[in-house]
C-alpha cells in the first residue's frame, strides 16, 4: 500500500488511503443500536479528546439549551379532533440563530430531536455558517393526513412554536415528511400572526415566496463536490473512477449526475426496490430518480440488477450511501469493497462499521461535511430573505462551490495534521469553532 499524497497529480498510478493509527476504545463494544443523542455525545467526546477545550464547555454542549414540547390539536376532515405532539430542540446558538429541520414522522421523539439538533450545530459550524443547531418535528405519519389536514397541522404547529422561533432566533427547514409547500404554510402562518411578511423565518420555501434557486438540489450537489475533492485528494483521475450510489433520490441522483457530468463512471444506483448495474457506466440522466417516477430505478433496462445489499459490497472506487441511516454496519463493513465512502445520507455508517473501516483504511467522508450543501443554501436563502434580494442560480452554484471548498480545506488540514479519521477531523473543526465562540463570549452568571 502506498502513502496517499494529497498533492499528487492524477496519473495511472493510483494512490491508496493509508491506515490511521487505531486506538482501543471502549465505545466500540457498544451495541449498534445507538440513539441519535448517544451518537452525538460520543462524537462530541471523540472530538473533545483531541482539543484543549474547557470541560465546562464540553459538558454544556452535551445538553440542549432548550427543548419545547407542544400539543397540536387538529380538526380532521371528518370533523373529529385529534391531538399531536410536536417538539423543537435548540442545542446551541453561540454562533448565531438556531437552524434545523422539522420532520413529520411517527418515530419523532424528544431524544431524536436533541441528537439531531446537536448534529446541526456541528454541520453549521463545520461549514462556518453563522447558525447554531436545532431540530423539531411532529409525531405523525404524514401519509395519514390529507393535504388540507397537513396544512392545518402545520399552521397550528407554527403558531405553537411562534414564541421560540423567528428569523433572528430559530429558523426551521424541511426534513423527512415536510417539503417546500409545508414551509410556505409555516411562513404564512407565522407572518399572519406577526403582522408582516417574514420569509426569513424558515428556509426551503418555494422560490416564489422567498425560497432560493438551487436549494432542493444542493445536498446532492455538495456530495458531488466533496466526492470530487476526495477523489482528487487521493490522486485519482475522476474519469477513471467508478461510483455506486445507494438511493437514487434527491441526494443520490443529484450527486450521481454531478459526478457523471465530471466523467466518473456511475456503475450502480438503487431505489428502495433494488439496484441496477452497468460496468460501463449508467446514463444517469436517462434513469429517472425515485421522486420523478417511483420504481423507475429498479425497473430500468440495465445489463444487471442487484439487491441493495449487493450494491453496498460492489468493487467500486467510491461508494455513496444516500438513502437512509445505518446501512453500513458491523454485519457488512468487512465485505465493503469500495476504496472510499462519501456519506450522502445522514448517519449511514454505524460506529461499529466506522471502526472496521478505520482498521481497513477505507476513508469515510462524513455526512456533516458532504451533504451540508442543503443547510448552506438555506443560509443563502436566509441572506436573500433578510436582504430582500434574489440570487441567480449561477450565483448560488458559485457561492456553494466556494463554501464547500473552504469547508473541505479546513477539514483536510485537520485530517493531514492529526492521526484521525475524516469524521473526527470534521468534528474537530466544528467543535473548535463552537468552543472558541463560547470561550470568547464567556458565561453569563
Ligand atoms: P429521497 O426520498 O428523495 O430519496 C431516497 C432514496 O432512497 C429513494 O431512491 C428511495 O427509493 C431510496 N430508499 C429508501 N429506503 C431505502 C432502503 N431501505 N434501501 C435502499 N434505498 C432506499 O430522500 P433524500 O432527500 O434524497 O434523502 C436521502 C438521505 O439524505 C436521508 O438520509 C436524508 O436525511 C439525507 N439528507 C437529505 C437532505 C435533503 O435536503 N434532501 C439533506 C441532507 C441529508
Amino acid at each position: 500500500m502506498t502513502t496517499a499524497d494529497p498533492t499528487a497529480e492524477s496519473d495511472a498510478q493510483r494512490t491508496e488511503p493509508t491506515a490511521k493509527t487505531v486506538e482501543p476504545e471502549a465505545e466500540n463494544a457498544k451495541s449498534e443500536a445507538e440513539s441519535a443523542v448517544e451518537t452525538a455525545r460520543r462524537q462530541l467526546d471523540r472530538a473533545a479528546a483531541h482539543l484543549d477545550v474547557d470541560d465546562g464547555i464540553v459538558d454544556r454542549l452535551r445538553h440542549p439549551t432548550s427543548v419545547y414540547r407542544v400539543t397540536i390539536p387538529l380538526e380532521r376532515d371528518d370533523g373529529t379532533r385529534a391531538m399531536y405532539t410536536g417538539y423543537r430542540a435548540q442545542h446551541d446558538s453561540v454562533r448565531g440563530p438556531y437552524k434545523g429541520g422539522l420532520r413529520y414522522h411517527p418515530d419523532v421523539s424528544e431524544d431524536e430531536c436533541i441528537g439531531l439538533s446537536m448534529w446541526m450545530t456541528w454541520k453549521c459550524a463545520v461549514m462556518d455558517l453563522p447558525f447554531g443547531g436545532a431540530k423539531g418535528g411532529v409525531v405523525v405519519d404524514p401519509k395519514d393526513l390529507s393535504a388540507a389536514e397537513k396544512e392545518r397541522l402545520t399552521r397550528r404547529f407554527a403558531e405553537e412554536l411562534r414564541p421560540v422561533i423567528g428569523p433572528m432566533t430559530d429558523i426551521p427547514a424541511p426534513d423527512m415528511g415536510t417539503d417546500p409547500e409545508t414551509m410556505a404554510w409555516f411562513m404564512d402562518a407565522y407572518s399572519m400572526q406577526e403582522g408582516e411578511t417574514e420569509p426569513g423565518v424558515v428556509t426551503g420555501k418555494p422560490p416564489v415566496v422567498g425560497g432560493s434557486y438551487g436549494r432542493e438540489k444542493a445536498p446532492g450537489r455538495s456530495v458531488g463536490i466533496v466526492a470530487r475533492e476526495a477523489i482528487d485528494y487521493y490522486g485519482w483521475d475522476v474519469e477513471d473512477t467508478t461510483v455506486a450510489v445507494q438511493g437514487f433520490g434527491s441526494v443520490g441522483a443529484n450527486a450521481a449526475r454531478y459526478l457523471d457530468d465530471l466523467g466518473a463512471q456511475i456503475v450502480a444506483v438503487s431505489d428502495v426496490d433494488g439496484a441496477i448495474y452497468d460496468p460501463d457506466g449508467l446514463d444517469t440522466t436517462d434513469v429517472e430518480d425515485h421522486d420523478e417516477t417511483p420504481g423507475m430505478v429498479s425497473g430500468y433496462d440495465a445489463p444487471e440488477t442487484l439487491s441493495n445489499a449487493d450494491l453496498l459490497e460492489l468493487d467500486v472506487d467510491v461508494l455513496i450511501p444516500a438513502a437512509i441511516g445505518n446501512v453500513l454496519t458491523g454485519e457488512n463493513a468487512a465485505d465493503v469493497s469500495a476504496e472510499l465512502i462519501v456519506e450522502g445520507a445522514n448517519g449511514p455508517t454505524t460506529s461499529t462499521a466506522d471502526r472496521i473501516f478505520e482498521e481497513r483504511a477505507i476513508p469515510v467522508v462524513p455526512d456533516i461535511l458532504a451533504n451540508a450543501g442543503g443547510v448552506t443554501v438555506s443560509y443563502f436563502e436566509w441572506l436573500q430573505d433578510i436582504n430582500r434580494r434574489k440570487w441567480s442560480l449561477e450565483r448560488v452554484h458559485e457561492e456553494l462551490e466556494t463554501e464547500m471548498l473552504r469547508a473541505w480545506e479546513s477539514v483536510r488540514e485537520e485530517y493531514d495534521a492529526r492521526d484521525v479519521t475524516w469524521r473526527d477531523a470534521a468534528y474537530i473543526v466544528a467543535l473548535s469553532r463552537v468552543a472558541e465562540a463560547h470561550d470568547a463570549r464567556g458565561l453569563w452568571p
